[in-house]
Order: C-alpha cells, then structure tokens, then sequence
C-alpha cells in the first residue's frame, strides 16, 4: 500500500470514490454501466447487520474474533460470495473476501478492526452487547471503533457484487483482528504471511470521519497518519513510613506534584503540513468566529482558546500527554516507598522522543521521580531485512 487513506462511515463509498473504483478517463464505469444502489436500502440493511454483529462479544483481550469474522462470512456466503478466515491463533481470526476486477489497476483494500476495548459495564445505560436501536441511534461497543467500519465495508461489497458493477480493480474486504494492541494475530500476521491475499494500491481504514449538517455531507476528514502511543511511566520514590507522621518526600505527594506540572505544561503548538492544511480548509467551511481561529494559528492566544473549548482540536496541534493510570500505597497506614503513574504520550509525527522525556523531566523537576519509558516496544516489530518505517 503506497498510500493508506482512512475514511470512515464508507456508505455510499461509490459517490466518494468513483476515481478509485471507476475506469480511466471520463465518467466512472459504474455510472454508466449499473443502476445506482438504492443506498436507503442499504444504510438499513447495514443497521441490522451492525446491530447483531454488536451482540457478538469480541472484547480484546481475549478478542474472539473468529466468532465476529463467521458472522460476516455467513452474510458473504448466502451471496455467493467467497472468503477465508486466517488465524494465527485459533479463535483471533482475519476474514479476507475480494469482488473482482478487470485487473487493469491495482486493487482497493477495504478494513474494519473485529476486536473492540473493553467495558466498564455498571457505567453502561444500555447492554454494551445487545445492538439496541433507539430513537435513531445504534448502541454497543464497538458501534464506532470500529464494527460500523467493518458492516460499510461488507455492505459496499454486497453491492458491488449484486449490481454487477463493472471494476478495474479488485475490491478487498478484510476484517481483522487484534488492532486493540495485539497486532501479532491481526494485520502484522496478514502482511507478513498472508501479503498476497491483501495486497492494494489503497487501503480505506479507520481514523477519518463524516459529518453531515441538514441531510448534507459536511465534512469528510482523511487520516494522513496516526500519532502512534510512546507511553512513559512517572515513578517517585520517598521512605515507606507510618502514616501518622506527615513527610515531605511521600511519594504520592511527590507522584501528584509531577502529574500537576506536567499538566499545566502543554507540549509547544506546531503545524506540519497536514494540519496546516486541515485547518484552512476547516476555516472556509466555519462560522466566521472559528474560521478567525483556524487562520490565526501564529497567535498564542488563539491557540490557547482552541485548547480550552476544543481538546480534540487542540491534540492535533502538539505531543499531548495524560494521565491514564495511578497506582501507590497499600495499606491505610502506611506511606509507600514508591508511587507510580502512567502517561499516555502521543507525539507528533517528527517528535524528537528523547528530548521531549528530557524537558519533561526538567518540568518535573525532582530527582526522586523518574521518568521511563514504557510504551510496546515490539509494537511496530518487522521481520529482519524489511525496510517499513514507523512513527
Ligand atoms: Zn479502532
């Protein structure tokens, strides 16, 4: 894939893409050659199929996917259309279907993770496993990261084989497994044993967006990349001592004072080239207001009103850093000798990693707390030999 585009919510993914699945050259062969899809049909058609393949648990861990990767098969198969399942390891299955094509270009690859995260099931209102529907909305982990992808992806392909629309390139569907942090049996194991069956010029994925505003089309957004975890880990250490004696040097109180100062430091604001041009072009389509915002971006005092009215916004412009786990003490009277946070960091694409963990600890400023990093380190693991660069 020379090019990973991401494109979320792929229905009608035939208006959007036309270059990619036409024919060279004048108006896209579908258009003329087949009817349109009756894309209402579709989009209920797809609620269904999202509904139930919600009910189907693929939390990860343990992931379950071949269970989720059969439900999809079954649809393909009352369509007569063919597809494998691939396991590294039994129960984490790859379900790999393709439409053909004329072959005169390369073929399009179509994703949609199976696995989802955990729940946290008292704080759910709903079952997180009952594909409820109610006034308009679909409930269910999963719903959006990332089964709606996966349906998109098989309703697209539903329709392209049953209008018969003529391709000049392959079509590629694939479901995955383990994309919540266990790439080993999910896209790692597909490229490095299973490339042939995936192989595209394109790859549609999770990571962009739509929007619509009054039953229009509003925003498509396209992820360029992804700013990858290097998580790092905050331990302090002080004297394990009675807890009726105060100390200066609790490593609690030494954990919570790093943690506040790293917070009221926001890594530097930069734009790359992406986000230069993601935010001119979200200022011609902004009340003026924002649009004022997105094109004064040099302005410090612009970049902190993003950051307090839109976080979101606002982690597309730096390294973001967060909390995400504390753990310290373990008896009521006692103080530990150590307490420890986890920071989930996310750097910029051209963050220079070291020197960011360098100033971090020159804000933390405290011998007794370390700063390690504690991110995968085999997450982005290839084979020896191979030439693939990682963020
Ligand atoms: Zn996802």
């Amino acid at each position: 894939m020379k090019i990973l585009l991401a494109v979320a919510s792929l229905i009608p993914i035939l208006p959007l893409v036309p270059e990619v699945l036409g024919s060279t050259g004048g108006e896209p062969a579908y258009l003329n050659a087949a009817p349109m899809p009756d894309f209402a049909a579709a989009r209920e058609e797809a609620v269904r199929f999202l509904s139930d393949y919600l009910r189907i648990d693929t939390v990860n861990p343990p992931g379950n996917e071949t269970r989720g990767a059969q439900y999809l098969q079954s649809i393909l198969a009352r369509e007569g259309i063919p597809s494998e399942i691939f396991e590294l390891v039994p129960g984490r299955g790859n379900l790999v279907a393709r439409i053909g094509g004329s072959g005169a270009k390369k073929p399009l690859l179509i994703m949609g993770h199976i696995d989802v995260v955990g729940v946290e099931r008292e704080k759910w209102t709903v079952d997180p496993f009952g594909g409820l529907v109610r006034n308009g909305f679909l409930y269910g982990r999963g719903a959006t990261d990332d089964k709606s992808h996966g349906v998109a992806g098989l309703e697209t392909l539903l329709l392209l084989h049953r209008l018969k629309i003529p391709l000049d390139r392959d079509v590629i569907f694939m479901a995955e497994a383990g994309e919540e942090s266990s790439y080993q049996v999910g896209i790692d194991f597909m490229v490095e044993r299973h490339w042939d069956k995936i192989a595209a010029e394109f790859a549609l994925a999770e990571g962009g967006g739509m929007s619509e505003q009054d039953g229009a089309v509003k925003q498509v957004l396209v992820t360029a990349t992804e700013k990858l975890s290097r998580n790092m880990k905050v331990v302090a250490h002080g004297v394990s001592a009675h807890g009726s004696v105060p100390r200066a040097d609790n490593p609690l109180l030494r954990l919570s004072a790093a943690l506040l100062k790293l917070a009221a430091w926001p890594a530097p604001m930069r734009l790359n080239e992406v986000t230069r041009a993601y935010f001119s072009r979200l200022a011609t389509i902004s009340p003026p207001e924002e649009a004022f915002l997105y094109t004064h971006l040099e302005d410090p005092a612009v970049v902190e009103k993003i950051r307090s009215r839109d976080p979101r916004l606002d982690a597309l412009l730096r390294t973001t850093i967060v909390p995400t786990i504390e753990q310290g003490g373990f008896r009521d009277n006692t103080i530990p000798a150590t307490a420890e946070a986890t920071l989930m960091v996310r750097p910029l694409p051209d963050e220079d990693v070291p020197a960011l963990m360098q100033r971090m600890r020159e804000v933390i400023d405290d011998p007794a707390v370390e700063l390690i990093p504690a991110w995968v380190q085999d997450r982005r693991r290839r084979p020896p030999g191979s030439t693939r660069r990682c963020f």
